[in-house]
């Protein structure tokens, strides 16, 4: 059976036409299911009970739900999403009778002062295997549909006025997966998100983060998105680069500049980088140079980020004296920087430490 949520308005007009019900049904339906994100035909009160029976026979009504949290000591929240579809339904998977298995994957609740951020995935682990990331060691399963990423939007909304009494502020798409891999379910999701009839919110309070895909940031540019773009640098040095995440064989550095300025010319977007400091790797005065000369290619905001221990990893965090260093080096290219801290490491939700069995035995 289909799923409702692939419908976009524009369809879900035709069918509800279809049943000789008024066109206004099917903006109703729209927005319980997008902006008031029911679970269920039942909930949808002002429906008439004939057009959802019919629905119901037609279309399936599944919708991501929360299997279990952490609550960090700083307040971060890590939550595992239950994907309603189980694994024999994976072609990767298929061969795998014994058992069916649940999917899931993990979203992030981040409170600080004058915001709440969730942090989303977009794909159930994922391809690119960065030799400092967690997710990466899971491999990829699929993607993920543009419902399950809105979705994940949408309750930890929920959650965040339950728990905070704030609505969200902010997204970054930073979880689970390589965004630009899942490009259409991704945009489909943000739009959403962005949509008067989703959750409204601003482009400049949500970021995508890239792993540095060159033709889809080219892309981005050309369907106009307004949303932040943040790629994870690491390294200015195709030699480094290529040892720390293996996508920079297919995008070197010079396909990614090339992509960058295109995105910088039409967008008008300052670019976001995020660069993880490994101790001995990728955190010495010649490494910050490099970046700094990079940099002169476009707008850029650098972020900074400490790096979190993962069980596979071999990394260590770089120490004091030569994050200062390369920090002085950088602000004295007046290279706007800022130094992240992660949050939630106590509880594996802080960057690069989302991995779960992500198929679970179902029972
Ligand atoms: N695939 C996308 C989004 C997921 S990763 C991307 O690569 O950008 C989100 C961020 O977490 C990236 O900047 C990534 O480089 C960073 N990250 C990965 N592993 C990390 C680790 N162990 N410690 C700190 N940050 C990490």
């Amino acid at each position: 059976m289909e799923d409702i949520k692939k419908l976009s308005l524009e369809q879900l007009s035709e069918v509800v036409v279809g049943y000789k019900e008024k066109k206004f049904r099917a903006k109703q339906i729209y927005e319980w299911i997008w902006k008031k994100n029911v679970n269920s035909y039942d909930e949808m009160t002002n429906i008439p009970k004939l057009l959802k029976d019919r629905l119901a026979k037609r279309y399936n009504f599944n919708s991501i739900k929360i299997d279990s949290f952490k609550k960090s000591k700083d307040q971060t929240i890590k939550y595992v999403f239950k994907l309603h579809e189980l694994s024999s339904d994976v072609d990767e998977l298929k061969n795998n009778k014994k058992t069916e298995k649940n999917l899931f994957v993990e979203g992030v609740l981040i409170p600080s002062k004058s915001r709440v951020t969730a942090c989303i995935s977009t794909q159930v682990g994922c391809a690119l295997k960065c030799k400092f990331c967690a997710t990466g060691s899971m491999g990829f399963l699929r993607n993920l549909s543009a419902g399950e990423i809105y979705e994940q939007v949408a309750l930890l909304n929920k959650e965040s006025l339950s728990y905070f009494d704030r609505k969200l502020t902010n997204v970054v798409v930073m979880g689970m997966g390589e965004p630009l891999n899942n490009y259409k379910n991704t945009i489909d999701a943000l739009d959403k998100v962005m949509s008067k009839n989703g959750l409204s919110m601003s482009p400049s309070r949500i970021t995508l983060s890239t792993a540095g895909v060159s033709d889809k940031i080219k892309q981005l540019a050309d369907d106009n998105t307004k949303f932040n773009l943040a790629v994870s640098l690491h390294s200015a040095n195709d030699t480094v680069r290529n040892s720390l995440m293996p996508i920079n064989k297919s995008n070197p550095l010079k396909r990614l500049t090339s992509a960058l300025k295109y995105y910088n010319k039409k967008t008008g977007n300052r670019i976001i980088f995020e660069y993880l400091m490994l101790d001995g790797i990728n955190d010495n005065i010649n490494d910050a140079h490099e970046l700094a000369e990079f940099c002169k290619s476009f707008p850029v905001k650098i972020n900074l980020i400490e790096y979190n221990s993962t069980k596979n990893g071999n990394f260590k965090k770089s120490n004091r004296d030569s994050l200062g260093r390369f920090v002085n080096l950088l602000k004295s290219k007046n290279i706007i920087i800022n130094i992240r801290k992660s949050k939630g490491s106590d509880i594996d939700a802080a960057c690069g430490q989302l991995v779960n069995e992500a198929i679970k035995t179902n029972n």
